[in-house]
């Protein structure tokens, strides 16, 4: 089937530091995937290790420093970008930042459908209005006239998704999207990605640290360390079967009955972030238990192992 979105060895590179001492960091490192319509892609990752930076080029906020984002479809002649916005939609974190407390949630979806010519008069607008927020599980009624603050996050969050899914879109980006919202609705957030997919046949990038939702949607997943894909596949294989060291000790911490038992707490900071990104061999040599002498000199290729990708010398033959 042919890809959504193609992602072929993209760069990021950002100068860090002031005038007496710079440093450039690869943020994100000749990255290369491709996400199929009515597919699920995961990228995971702990904290800084490129996962964003991925998101925000690919939504256009950030220029790559090398290699090319291709979107299989593109708009009437010289409309790429009116493609790109409406076939494209994203959800961030915090559903609280999104939208502004001095003004009424619905402006924003009035300003959306208005904005895209997605209805002819205030009526059409509403009904429209209402059906995406139906297929979030809230209505017109529940949302009308009313200020950020009379809603929980997790509503908020909710009232985010129908915005983006005003316009239809192919892909849905979704940037950690279940982090900021209670325990209690996260499940029914992630499984309500679930039904896009499967009832709307939507894509969907899903950003996240959190290994136990990426588990249960399903799909492929890329595990991301500084910058690198790590080990990439299907989501089952991938962390039932891990082979790269860094998704094994993901693997070990999948948050299960006892939710201390977060991956995030678990892995310990060794070393500084950016000492990480500046390390010439294998990033994760640091931390991982497998290191071998070579692995300190010399970044693995990522070769193919059982239909998954990994990086690292484990599996190299050279
Ligand atoms: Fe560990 Fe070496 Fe593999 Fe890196 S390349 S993950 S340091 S064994």
């Amino acid at each position: 089937m042919k890809a959504l979105l193609e992602v072929k060895q993209v760069s990021k590179e950002f100068v860090i530091g002031n005038i007496l001492s710079r440093e450039k960091i690869l943020a994100v490192d000749q990255v290369s995937f491709e996400i199929k319509a009515s597919e699920i892609f995961t990228l995971a990752g702990e904290s800084g290790c490129g996962k964003t930076t991925m998101a925000r080029m690919i939504l256009g906020f950030e220029e790559p420093t090398a290699g090319e984002i291709m979107y299989s479809k593109e708009g009437p002649k010289g409309e790429k970008k009116v493609w790109f916005t409406q076939g494209f939609q994203a959800i961030f974190q915090n559903p609280f930042e999104t939208f502004n407390p001095l003004r009424k949630v619905d402006s924003y979806l009035f300003e959306t459908v208005f904005n895209y010519k997605l209805a002819a008069d205030r009526d059409e607008a509403i009904g429209l209005i209402d059906s995406k927020l139906r297929s979030v599980g809230l209505s017109y009624d529940e949302v009308s006239g009313k200020y950020p603050s009379e809603f929980s996050g997790g509503q908020l969050q909710r009232i985010s998704i129908a915005r983006a899914l005003l316009t239809d879109p192919a892909l849905l980006i979704a940037d950690e999207p279940v982090s900021m919202v209670d325990a209690s609705i996260r499940m029914s957030i992630v499984n309500l990605f679930k039904s896009l997919k499967e009832d709307l046949g939507m894509s969907i990038l899903y950003i996240t640290h959190d290994l136990a939702t990426a588990y249960y949607l399903g799909g492929q997943i890329a595990i991301m360390f500084r910058g690198n894909i790590m080990e990439m596949g299907n989501v089952e294989k991938v962390l039932m079967e891990p082979k790269h060291p860094y998704t094994k000790l993901l693997r070990e911490s999948i948050p299960e009955a006892d939710p201390s038992r977060r991956w995030k707490d678990k892995i310990t900071i060794t070393e500084l972030e950016h000492e990480e990104y500046l390390r010439k061999g294998c990033k994760f040599a640091g931390r991982c238990p497998e290191v071998m002498e070579k692995c300190k000199a010399q970044a693995p290729e990522t070769v193919i192992v059982d239909d998954v990708y990994v990086k690292c010398h484990l599996y190299c033959s050279a």
